[in-house]
């Protein structure tokens, strides 16, 4: 898994474990830190093109690995869209650096003062990279729509799930884990690429049977 974010880390490995069943039980997941790789250079023009970067940093390290990788943002509609691709550095504290969840939630509020409802419309999306050995890439593509509330609440989640509504009222923090899975941009995009992998696992080089 190429990330360096351990929330993101967190909710993939819980994603591939209700995927995959006992064929997770085989795997080794690791995260881009464990490689020593600096998986956040996201410069690419999508996120499809940022996630295949970080999956072929990792994959270099290890050609033998099926490398999973992610790129995600928040678009609001009255922002033009931003921060989009943007979404974890559009804002940096004095040094430069760029915030964590609350900050950029602070940040974003800040920016949308006043802005009614029918404004603060959104949405979450994600795109995967899945590089099976061999190279074959299969990408993946999820997205969640609500609005953004004009505060911060709820315990659960990271990033942006605090300040994001989805339309039965509830916040991405506010969900039970299983519930943001199956809901949320990061489980539909992983869900794209779950069957191929499976196929991969399955497959003569691999050779795990279960799943
Ligand atoms: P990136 O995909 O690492 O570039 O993340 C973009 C920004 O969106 C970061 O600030 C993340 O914290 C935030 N983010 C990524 N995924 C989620 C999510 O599932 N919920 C809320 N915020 C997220």
């Amino acid at each position: 898994m190429a990330t360096t974010n351990p929330n993101k880390a967190a909710e993939i490995r819980r994603l591939m474990l209700a995927a995959l069943g006992e064929a997770a039980a085989d795997l080794c997941v690791v995260d881009a830190r464990d490689l020593h790789l600096d998986a956040t250079l996201e410069d690419c023009a999508t996120y499809a093109g940022n996630a295949e970067k970080k999956a072929r940093l990792v994959a270099a390290a290890d050609p033998a690995a099926a490398v999973l990788a992610d790129d995600s943002g928040l678009e609001v509609v009255a922002l033009g869209g931003a921060p989009g691709l943007l979404s974890a550095r559009w804002v940096t504290d004095p040094g430069g650096r760029p915030l964590d969840g609350p900050g950029l939630n602070a940040a974003l509020l800040r920016r949308m003062e006043g802005l009614p409802p029918g404004d603060r419309r959104a949405r979450m999306v994600c795109a995967v990279a899945l590089l099976l050995p061999g190279g074959r890439l299969v990408q993946g593509w999820g997205e969640v729509h609500g609005v953004i509330a004009p505060d911060c609440r709820g315990t659960g989640g990271f990033g942006y799930d605090a300040v994001f509504l989805l339309s039965d009222g509830r916040r991405l923090s506010e969900v039970a884990p299983g519930i943001k899975d199956r809901l949320g941009h990061r489980g539909q995009a992983v869900g794209a690429v779950v069957p191929e992998l499976r196929r991969w696992l399955r497959s003569e080089e691999v050779g795990i049977r279960s799943g």
